[in-house]
This record gives structure tokens, sequence and C-alpha cells, in this order.
């Protein structure tokens, strides 16, 4: 696997041993099938408790059966995910840093005993509902809304987009609670068996095929005071959620891109052309050259970030330009190497086009990389360029 600058070398036994783990689990459990998951547009469900079992949901939390391993730990697994496929990372990313960590950070002693062990063992599955039909990139704008009612809150509205939302237990819902003043965001953990909820799955997708999108509805949705996060109030809530899964991201795409350039120089090698390996020629070498650099400038901008998280040192601003940063140089090295791949390339026997499909979504999600730019350059300048 190409690590040209060594990282790996420094890794201590648990980063290694988790490194380990996830590259045997994938091989075994996902890899032999994912072109046909990708190809019918669906996730191998049966793979959910057997993550859960190795511990690659949250394992960087601590408590409530989760083994605080380093951030470079919790890393290197979101790359080796990745490196198989962007959908089997965007499941752990969800349940871990988009569900788990909500209710680790700001749910009630009661909160964390009920779902944070059945969400680690993949016993239960959760979903994170921010995205609305009419506002994505702009969240603040949410209109779900929460009104107080005798018992609780009853939540009205929509969202979508929603990864997993068709077979979670549980979503972490933000709403607006129009009864507080200046009406506050708030998150909400609703049972997607309560009445009012209906979560209907988006199949038209040819993105992260191989993973699991939704909407959810809330009409007149009856929730108890209890099943609100007590521990926060405003954006500061799902933002703060969402630096931890930019973060996984980072980590990533550098593993999608890490399994293009090496699908890409094996089959370069075995290729002939003109009777001989097409790696001979130097225009494939160049393009080698340059994805196994530029992999290998990612993954120096991830290493980094896990020392400035493990330190408390790491701001929304860093994992900006590392998400920013790492998907789009997947996304380029990703067609770079299908290109290399020929007509073979664009068939499911082959990662890279599949990648660089799921891709268009890692570039879309969690922060458009516009998003990404106008968050580096309000950091820079000091002015808001949003409106
Ligand atoms: C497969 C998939 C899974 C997802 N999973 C989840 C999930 O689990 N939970 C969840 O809540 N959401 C999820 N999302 C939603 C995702 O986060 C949004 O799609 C994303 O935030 C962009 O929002 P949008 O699609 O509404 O695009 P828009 O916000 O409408 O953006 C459209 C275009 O306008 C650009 N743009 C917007 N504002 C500006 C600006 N101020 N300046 C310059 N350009 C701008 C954007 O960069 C983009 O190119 C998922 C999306 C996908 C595709």
């Amino acid at each position: 696997m190409l690590d040209f600058v060594q990282l790996e070398e420094d890794l201590d036994q648990e980063e290694r041993m988790i490194r380990d783990t996830a590259r045997e689990f994938v091989e075994e459990h996902v890899k032999p099938d994912i072109g046909q998951h990708y190809e019918e547009g669906t996730f191998p469900k049966e793979v959910i408790p057997k993550m859960g079992e190795l511990g690659f949901y949250a394992p960087n939390l601590e408590g409530y059966g989760s083994p605080n391993v380093s951030e470079t730990a919790y890393g290197i697994l979101m790359q080796e995910l990745e490196a198989c496929d962007s959908g089997l990372r965007s499941m752990a990313s969800v349940q871990g840093a988009l569900v788990m960590y909500p209710i680790h950070a700001y749910g009630s002693e009661e909160q964390k005993e009920e779902w944070l062990p059945k969400l680690g063992e993949g016993e239960a599955v959760g979903c994170f509902g921010l995205t609305e039909p009419e506002h994505g990139s702009n969240p603040s704008a949410m209109e779900t809304r929460a009104e107080r009612s005798e018992q609780g809150y009853v939540l009205n509205g929509s969202k979508t987009w929603i990864t997993n939302s068709p077979i979670a237990d549980v979503a972490v819902v933000w709403a607006r609670d129009t009864s507080a003043e200046n009406n506050p965001v708030r998150g909400f953990l609703v049972e997607t068996d309560r009445d009012g909820v209906t979560t209907n799955k988006i199949d038209d997708k040819l993105s992260l095929r191989a993973s699991i999108t939704g909407e959810i509805s809330l009409n007149n949705v009856e929730v108890p005071e209890e099943n609100v996060l007590p521990g926060v109030s405003g954006m500061k809530g799902p933002l703060s959620c969402l630096t931890q899964a930019r973060y996984g991201i980072a980590w990533g795409a550098v593993g999608a891109a890490r399994d293009c350039f090496e699908v890409a120089r094996e089959y370069a090698t075995d290729r002939e052309q003109f009777d001989q390996p097409i790696a001979k020629f130097q225009m494939q070498q160049d393009k080698l050259a340059e994805m196994a650099t530029q992999i290998s400038l990612a993954q120096l901008l991830a290493y980094r970030l896990a020392e400035l998280k493990e330190d408390g040192r790491m701001t929304p601003a860093h994992v900006s330009m590392a998400k920013r940063n790492n998907v789009r140089m997947a996304r380029n090295q990703s067609r770079i190497a299908r290109e290399m791949l020929g007509g073979n390339g664009i068939t499911t026997d082959y990662s890279p086009m599949r990648h660089m499909q799921n891709l268009e979504t890692v570039y879309t999600y969690e922060g458009t990389h516009d998003i990404h730019t106008l968050i580096l350059g309000e950091e820079l300048t000091g002015f808001q360029a949003y409106v």
C-alpha cells in the first residue's frame, strides 16, 4: 500500500492493529461484493453488527463501551474503510461522528446509557437529520419546528439526503424550538417508529450507490422532553458534529485515492500495449508519480490534523482545509486512475470509477467544496463572503 513518506512506520501498536483489522475486514467481508452492491444500489447491511463488534463506530469516544483510541487510529480506520467504498466509510461516520458523538457530548446520562452501547455495537442504527429540501449549505435557515406540548415537543418538517434514514432506529433531528426566545436550534432524538415519522428512500442516485439515503418527514411527531439533547442549544450543536465527521472524511478520501492508485499501478504493470507494459511509457509514469505525490501530501495533512485534534488544538478551519483539499485531490486522482484503465476502467470490475462517482457526493456533503473555500476565506481575511 502506498505510504511513500513512511508515515505508518510511526504508528503505535494499537494504531497498527486497527489498520490491520480494518484491512482484513474489508478484504474478507465487503470488497468481494461491493461492485455488485454498487450496481444494485444496496448496502451490505449484514456487516453493520460486524463493524460494531470490531469497534468501528466512534472508537475515539471515551466510556459507554468505547475504547477511546487515538485520533490517528480513528483516522486510519476511516482511511481503510473508504479505500473500499465511500458508502462504507459513510456508515461508520454517520453512526459514530454524527449520532454517537452528539449523544456523548450533549446527551443526558439516560440518553447515553440507552443509546451509546447499542449504537456502538451496531445493534441499533442512527441517522443525522440536518439538511432540508430548501436548505443545504445554509442549515441555519432550517424550517423544521419543535413546539412545546404538555408531554414535551411536537415536531413538524422534512429533512432530505439523510444517510441511513430508511434503516435507522433513531434520528438525531435538528429543529428550531419555537417556544423559546429567538427560536434556537435544538437536537432531538426521534425514534423512527414514532407516529408521524416516515423515512422514504431516495433511489435514483448515480453516486454513493452502496449507501442507503432517504428523507425524514415529521408530521406532528410527539417526543417527550427526555428526548431533547440537554447539553447544547444553537447551531453549535450540528456544526460541532460536522467538524467530527469532516475530520473522518479528510482521512477517508485519502483511502479512496490510495486504492485508485494501487489499482492503476497494478493495471499498468500487467497491461501490455505495443508489446510492453503500459507502465513502461513515460506518460503513464507521469500520472502515477503525480498521483503518489498528491496522495502523500494529503496524508501529511491528515496526520498533522490528527496531532492537532489529539492536543485539542484543531479548529473548524483546519478541518475545512483538510476536507476541501483531500476530497478534491481524491476526486481528481480517481479520474486519472480510471483513465489509465482504458475501457476496462468504466466497469464495476475495477474500483476507480466507483470511487470517482462516490467522490462527487463526498465533494458535496458535509459542506460543499465551495462552502469550505468560504470558511477558509473568512479565516484568512476576516470577511464573510457567504452572502
Ligand atoms: C448521498 C448524500 C448523503 C448525504 N447525507 C446527509 C446526512 O446524512 N445528513 C444531512 O443532514 N445531510 C446529508 N447530505 C446533504 C448534504 O450535506 C448537502 O447536499 C450539502 O450540504 C449541500 O446542500 P444542497 O445539496 O442543498 O446544495 P446547495 O446548498 O443548494 O448548493 C448548490 C450549489 O451552490 C453552491 N453554494 C451554496 N451557497 C453558496 C455560497 N454562499 N457561495 C457560493 N456557492 C454557494 C454550493 O457549493 C453548490 O455547488 C447528504 C447528501 C448526499 C448527496
